[in-house]
């Protein structure tokens, strides 16, 4: 097994914060980036509060919590990653962005570095497209929310991706304690090409009054076994990333029932998209 040592992380939101912490808590050293400093604290903050309810449960002694607080290192440049053997980003779910970030690490970082997206939707050949022969380093590890939960990480090659590494991917999921199961480039993958129409469908049975969110919610959970019900997850999961998985749905297979439900958007237009906004179907202010 090739020994992972450092990995760079961009993106500190809801994902790229989590990730950072899985790894951390593996004993690998991570550097945390992102372009804002407000989300720096904000994951510094979400890291130091995981860590304390950890040893306040016992799972980890006060001296473990602070090593695995001193493995993470922040910042805003991506000049950092250079050091790094592996990059995986975790930033805002959008190709333009990701292809602009994919260049400039392309520049940074050294021949043998991984570059792995946790896109949700976007297309891992199209993410490589843009690095010409790198692209056969780079490979989608996507996670789950929340990521020291979760234990599924989906691994995805574009059509350049090599074999050296895939299989050092499934080596660094499993470093991270998680199960590595491959899906295809195909939008949204297995896990959103199932999930989002189903989540889109009850903003849908909302719309048109078939119940209430509460209502919708607990008839999944307790018909279905969800253990959380679908409208609930698409405020965990941030209704902006819904709605701008359908819209990759929509575009990428063509057709109209994955077009996003206008209740999903107008939320998103009016800012609530749930609980990182503090409100989206659900109020989340006093969470
Ligand atoms: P988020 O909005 O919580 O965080 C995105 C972060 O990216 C923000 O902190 C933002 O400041 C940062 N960012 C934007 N431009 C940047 C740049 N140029 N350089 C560095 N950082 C930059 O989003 P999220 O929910 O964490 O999603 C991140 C990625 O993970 C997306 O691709 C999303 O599709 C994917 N994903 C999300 C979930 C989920 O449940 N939210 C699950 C799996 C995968």
């Amino acid at each position: 097994m090739t020994d992972i040592h450092t990995i760079s992380v961009i993106g500190a939101g809801t994902m790229g914060s989590g990730i950072a912490l899985t790894a951390a808590m593996k004993g690998i050293q991570v550097r945390q980036n992102d372009i804002a400093e407000a989300q720096l604290d904000r994951a510094r903050a979400y890291h130091a509060k995981t860590l304390a309810r950890s040893v306040a449960k016992e799972r980890l002694t006060q001296d473990q919590a602070d090593e695995v607080a001193a493995r993470i290192q922040y910042h805003t440049g991506l000049s950092e990653c250079a050091s790094a053997q592996w990059v995986i980003e975790a930033a805002t779910e959008n190709l333009k962005l990701k292809k602009e970030i994919f260049s400039a690490l392309d520049e940074a970082c050294g021949d043998e570095v991984i570059l792995a997206t946790n896109t949700s939707s976007i297309s891992i050949t199209d993410i490589g497209a843009t690095v010409g022969p790198a692209a056969s380093r780079v490979i989608g590890m996507h996670f789950f929310n929340p990521v020291p939960v979760m234990k599924l990480v989906e691994v995805i090659e574009g059509i350049a991706t090599s074999e050296e590494t895939t299989r050092r991917t499934f080596e660094l999921a499993e470093r991270m304690g998680k199960t590595p199961i491959k899906a295809n480039d195909r939008a949204g993958f297995v896990s959103n090409r199932v999930l989002m129409p189903m989540i889109n469908e009850a903003f849908h049975a909302w719309m048109e009054g078939v119940a209430e969110p509460e209502a919708i919610d607990d008839i999944m959970k307790l018909g279905c076994a969800f253990p959380m019900g679908p409208l609930r997850l698409a405020d965990y999961i941030g209704l902006d990333v819904c709605h701008h998985i359908m819209m990759v749905l929509y575009e990428e297979l063509g057709d109209q029932k994955y077009f996003p439900c206008p209740k999903l958007r107008q939320l998103v237009l009016a800012g609530r998209l749930g609980d990182k906004s503090g409100m989206g179907v659900f109020d989340h202010s006093g969470t």
